[in-house]
């Protein structure tokens, strides 16, 4: 057999590669992780998931203060925010995460990191910063990074990305979010409640598009209630600096050609992904790759079958979730040469504006664009008491139920709903069936509970049916009605 430096070489030290790492090395391969970045652990820690829910979180905290008179306390009078204060706590986070994701850590467990760019120069060997090195397997997990859309200077701005907005110390008065995605909600809402007035443009017809427009239309209702400006159906054409200020050429609405100037003091554009494959030579190896990334099967192996492609270069779902999950199936495939295969059928996520919007399988949209009949069964949460007693009873959980009683999906719109999809992740992927959840006994007061009532609606409507009254008059003579009340004519 070919002697080979390494058993395993990782690119990129993000969630996808740190989770293929501590497994290898784990299992006794011989593994290095190379980044280019400098540091491990990825956007995710950087630039993307631990930065923004910090955020978020310190603008909740804000978003609460504000409502205290709702909680029959003092209404209190909020000074202005200091933006660097919260992002020294962003930092923080992030530091205190970094060291379960230091080098030393992963020395500890087996596995080499070199800090620099590779290139390959064949399929096995590549050159990092003049140091050559080969492996029997590799895996490119190098990420994605803001794809900036085609408008015209805006690279004259000094456009924010998910890259520097964190590094940003002062609160700008009037923020301009461009992308109406997952990343665009979540942080335009942040900033909102910090104190900007933000005017959010998304070209499509619907915030958060993959999801049910109902429930996109309640996350609208929200941040415009919060005060933000939402403007969908706009596209964005130019963008100019004139001194302190950015001012966006946008066109939208049936009548396009109409040409309107929005002004703010800075910029975020969160308008997509784009792989990371430039420098790596890919070519060298013989590996393809297209603008959605580097394609692979499901055993995540690109078309060189010891060359693994795991996490947002893949172009799949860009999750550092999936991204751990992908290298978990890269990891059986490579090191322990088992034939494992990704499934997404059941892959969750969740939009961390507020409320919530947590998601699984089947939605409305996806189930009807792939023909399946379904039912949705809706309970809301101003029909929850715990709900009621914390005061949060915006939202609704759809559950998605196929002809013959499968549960296909379950979308959530609500506080905590991050924390209550566990429920249906758990359900998901243990095959339950809704008459197990819907015959579990929950904590009460609790917003879980919900997830049980709409289990349960599928069975209400058989179970208190007038065929079954009947039966059961007729077995045990039950006398029926003890009690009616007039209904008024709604008639007239
Ligand atoms: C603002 C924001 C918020 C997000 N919030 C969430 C969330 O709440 N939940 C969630 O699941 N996902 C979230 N994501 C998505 C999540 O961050 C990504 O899906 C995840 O980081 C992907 O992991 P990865 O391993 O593929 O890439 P990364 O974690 O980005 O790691 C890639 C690594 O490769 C390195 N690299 C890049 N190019 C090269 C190269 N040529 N050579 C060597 N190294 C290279 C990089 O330095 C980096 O360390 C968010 C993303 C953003 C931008």
């Amino acid at each position: 057999m070919k002697a080979f430096d390494y058993d395993l070489g990782i690119l990129g030290g993000g969630a996808a590669g740190l989770t293929a790492a501590a497994g290898a090395a784990q299992l006794g391969a011989k593994t290095v992780i190379i980044d280019r970045a400098g540091k491990l652990g990825g956007d995710c820690l950087h630039h993307g998931c631990v930065p923004s829910k910090t955020l978020i979180r310190s603008a909740q905290v804000w978003a609460l203060a504000r409502r205290t008179a709702e909680f029959g306390l003092p209404p209190l009078q909020l000074p202005p925010v200091e933006l660097g204060t919260v992002m020294d706590r962003v930092a923080e986070v992030i530091a205190r995460i970094q060291e379960h994701d230091s080098p030393e850590r992963f020395c500890r467990l087996g596995a080499a990191t070199i800090f620099g760019t590779p290139h390959f120069l064949d399929d096995h060997q590549l050159e990092v910063d003049g140091q050559r090195l080969t492996a029997r397997s590799w895996i490119i997990a190098t990420g994605s990074r803001p794809a900036l859309p085609p408008v015209a200077g805006l690279e004259t701005v000094a456009a924010w990305t998910n890259e520097t907005v964190f590094a940003q110390r002062r609160l700008p008065q009037r923020l301009l979010v461009l992308g109406g995605g997952p990343i665009g909600v979540e942080l335009a809402q942040a900033f909102q409640r910090l104190g900007s007035a933000v005017t959010l443009v998304e070209f499509t017809g619907q915030l958060l598009p993959a999801e049910d427009e109902d429930l996109a239309v309640l996350v609208q209702a929200r941040l415009e209630a919060e005060g933000m400006k939402v403007r969908l159906n706009t596209k964005a054409l130019r963008a100019e600096r004139a001194g302190n200020e950015v001012r966006l050429t946008v066109t939208s609405g049936p009548e396009a050609g109409t040409e309107e100037t929005l002004t703010g003091d800075a910029l975020l554009v969160a308008a997509g992904r784009r792989p990371n494959v430039e420098g790596l030579e890919l070519e060298a190896a013989g590996v393809d790759y297209g603008p959605g990334g580097i394609p692979t099967d499901a055993r995540l192996r690109t078309n060189q079958k010891h060359i693994y492609a795991c996490g947002d270069v893949n172009g799949v779902y860009p999750f550092t979730h999936v991204a751990g999950y992908e290298a978990g199936i890269a990891l059986t495939n490579s090191v322990m040469h088992l034939p494992r295969k990704a499934d997404y059928g059941k892959v969750p996520w969740c939009t961390y504006c507020d409320p919530e919007l947590a998601s699984i399988g089947l939605n409305e949209k996806r189930a009807t664009a792939q023909g399946i009949d379904f039912r949705v069964l809706t309970e809301r949460f101003s029909d929850n008491d715990r709900a009621l007693a914390e005061g949060e009873t915006e939202g609704c959980l759809k559950l998605l139920v196929g002809a013959n009683g499968k549960p296909l999906g379950c979308q959530i719109l609500g506080h905590g709903a991050g924390e209550l999809i566990h429920q249906w992740v758990a359900a998901f992927s243990g095959g339950t069936r809704l008459s197990t959840l819907a015959g579990a006994i929950h904590p009460y007061p609790t917003l879980g509970e919900i997830g049980k009532r709409a289990a349960g609606a599928y069975f209400t409507d058989k179970l208190f049916s007038d065929r079954t009254r009947t039966i059961l008059r007729l077995l045990f003579q039950l006398k029926g009605r003890a009690c009616a009340v007039e209904e008024p004519d709604r008639s007239r």
